[in-house]
C-alpha cells in the first residue's frame, strides 16, 4: 500500500471542492504541531509530501493524497487549536472540519493524533465528539513517543486510554509512534492496509 506511489491530489478549502467520494478514505486529525506532517511523511517515505502546519499554504486546507494508484484517499486535515490564527480564520477551519467529518460518506476511519507529552486536550475531545456524532470510527495515534521518559510515557498512555472511554466510536487500542525513530509506523501501515482489504 505504501510501497507504491503516494501523490498529492488536491488541497480543498470548501466542501464544494472535495473530490468525488468514489473510494475508501482515511483521515489524520490533530492539534497543530502534534507531528502530523512528520508522521505522514514518515509513513509514505516521502519527506516533503505533507508540510508542517506552521508553513503557510497547504496546511490550512484539507489535503488529499492518493494511495496505491487510486485505491484510497489519505486525507490530511488542517491542524486545530492553533491559537495565533485570527478568530475568523479559526472559525472557518472549524466549520470545514465539522462539515467534512460529519458528511463524508466514504470516510472509513479517522486517526486522531495525540502528542505523547501532552495527552488529550479539550480540543481533541471536541474532535472526538464530532466523530462520535458522525459515527466515524477513530483510532488514537500517539506521536513523538521518543520524547517522554518511560514512566511519563506509561502515564500518558494510561490517561489517554482513560480519555478514550468517553467516546463510543474510539478504538480502545492506541498506536504509539515516533516519526523520528520509526516506532509504530509498521503497525499503523498495517492497520490502514487491513481497512483497504475489508
Ligand atoms: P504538524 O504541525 O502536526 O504537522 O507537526 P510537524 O510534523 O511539523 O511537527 C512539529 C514538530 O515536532 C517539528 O519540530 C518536528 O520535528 C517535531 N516532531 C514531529 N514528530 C516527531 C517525533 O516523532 N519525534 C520528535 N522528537 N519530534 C518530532
Amino acid at each position: 500500500l505504501f510501497a507504491g506511489q503516494c501523490d498529492f491530489v488536491k488541497g480543498v478549502v470548501a466542501m464544494s471542492g472535495l473530490p468525488d467520494a468514489d473510494r475508501l478514505e482515511i483521515c489524520f486529525a490533530g492539534r497543530s504541531n502534534v507531528g502530523k506532517s512528520s508522521l505522514i511523511n514518515a509513513l509514505t517515505g516521502r519527506k516533503g509530501l505533507a508540510r508542517a502546519s506552521n508553513t503557510p499554504g497547504r496546511t490550512q486546507e484539507i489535503n488529499f493524497f492518493d494511495l496505491a494508484g487510486g485505491l484510497m484517499y489519505m486525507v490530511d486535515l488542517p491542524g486545530y487549536g492553533y491559537a495565533e490564527a485570527p478568530l475568523a480564520i479559526v472559525k472557518k477551519w472549524q466549520e470545514l472540519l465539522k462539515s467534512y467529518l460529519a458528511g463524508r460518506q466514504t470516510l472509513r476511519r479517522a486517526y486522531v493524533l495525540i502528542d505523547s507529552r501532552h495527552g488529550v486536550k479539550a480540543v481533541d475531545h471536541e474532535i472526538m465528539k464530532l466523530l462520535d456524532r458522525a459515527a466515524v470510527s477513530f483510532q488514537c495515534v500517539m506521536t513523538k513517543a521518543d520524547k517522554p521518559g518511560a514512566a511519563e510515557l506509561e502515564r500518558s498512555i494510561a490517561k489517554t486510554a482513560e480519555a478514550l472511554k468517553q467516546h463510543p466510536t474510539a478504538f480502545p487500542e492506541i498506536i504509539l509512534t515516533s516519526s523520528e525513530k520509526g516506532d509504530g509506523l509498521a503497525t499503523l501501515r498495517a492497520a490502514i492496509l487491513t481497512l483497504s482489504q475489508q
